[in-house]
């Protein structure tokens, strides 16, 4: 597939050239968050793509230790006036940490949301850590927001990853957040060993049907000390190619901003050392501008084609212009095959883009 093919999921796309189009990504504000890593912390097993140590750049340490840290953390932030921020718990499974550990960590972060410098708490967790109990009882902590690492809905996907779940419990999950009252978001993992392009569509289609807060999407990396490390040197198992994962990111991108999904992450973030534990895999360090831009680039080539005609100019807001232009200007021959070259692209500091 090249990075031009018609989007591979639906989503609306009448071309409108009468008046101002706007971004399809939902304008919502998207916090600070300071990260509290836990990694593998209440894991029941380990999942064959996973090395926390090497993505979030920490060690496996004691709970006591990470808790004390995080104290002195908050106390110098509120000493220096840093602005107020989310808390999250990210790299294992809070839910399940052993009680009364996630206790704790939500009654420390209560006493500096009381004192203004905590606005909202989240943590990661798996669907199979979701007993209603103890949600209700966590909410009324303070927790506000469970991301479940859903990874894929797809069966054979979910086991040729050692999950431990199934995707009835992958959909339980979520509703269990859901009938909480607690904001859900969604990590999926395009390209697990077991899923092709079509089982990510069907990912991507079963999550836009759920009221989420938000998304990330972490392509399948071969890591270093993993079982999948394993499973890729002995031949079985073929991580996706950049461009194809591109491309699918750029058509679920669609598919979620449409149903006003904000996707706040794609691809592992830069910690120091990781580029040295990836083995194998899609990864790029403007993974994401890439499929943004070509998001942007699938949604603006029906308006651009509606006119019949070479566009006189495109006007499009600044804050678009690198995802519009693309990495190092990748995106520019589409345009330009369109009969829109840069001369004819003008930027405004209002927010919507206007052909002509
Ligand atoms: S993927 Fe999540 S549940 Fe699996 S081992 Fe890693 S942190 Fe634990």
């Amino acid at each position: 597939m090249t990075n031009n093919d018609t989007p591979r999921i639906g989503y609306p796309t009448t071309p409108r050239t009468d008046f101002r189009i706007a971004h399809p990504e939902p304008q919502k504000t998207v916090s600070r968050i300071h990260p509290v890593f836990l990694p593998f912390a209440g894991c029941p097993g380990r999942c064959a793509f996973c090395n926390q140590n090497a993505v979030t750049g920490a060690g496996a340490r004691p709970l006591e230790d990470i808790l004390s840290e995080l104290e002195v953390d908050l106390a110098n932030d509120l000493d220096r006036g840093v602005p107020p921020r989310e808390l999250g718990f990210f790299g294992g499974t809070f839910t399940a940490l052993p009680t009364p550990w996630p206790q704790r960590f939500l009654e420390l972060a209560e006493r500096y949301r009381e004192q203004g410098l905590i606005t909202r708490v989240r943590c990661s967790t798996r669907p199979d850590a979701t007993a209603p109990a103890l949600l209700d009882e966590l909410k009324a902590l303070g927790l506000d927001l469970v991301e479940l690492g859903i990874q894929s809905f797809h069966g054979p996907a979910l086991d040729a990853s050692q999950r431990g779940y199934d995707p009835a419990t992958a959909r339980a999950g979520c509703d269990n957040v859901l009938a909480s009252g607690l904001e859900l978001g969604v990590q999926l993992m395009p390209g697990l060993p077991g899923q092709d392009l079509d089982g990510f569509e069907t990912d991507i289609i079963k999550t836009a049907t759920l009221p989420l807060s938000c998304v990330r999407l972490y392509p399948c990396v071969v890591l270093r000390n993993t079982p999948l490390a394993e499973t890729w040197e002995q031949g079985g198992y073929t991580p996706w190619e950049l461009d194809e994962t591109v491309s699918a990111l750029a058509d679920a991108l669609l598919a979620l901003w449409t149903k006003d999904i904000p996707v706040i992450r794609m691809g592992l973030p830069p910690e120091p050392g990781l580029e040295n534990d990836i083995l194998a895999g899609p990864r790029h360090p403007a993974l994401g501008q890439l499929a943004r831009s070509l998001a942007l680039q699938r949604f603006l080539t029906p308006h651009i084609k509606a006119l019949g005609a070479a566009p006189k100019r495109l006007l499009a807001p600044s804050r678009y212009r690198s995802d519009l232009l693309g990495h190092k200007h990748a995106q520019l021959p589409h345009y330009e095959a369109l009969g829109l070259p840069l001369e004819r692209m003008e930027f405004h500091d209002r927010g919507w883009f206007e052909l002509s």
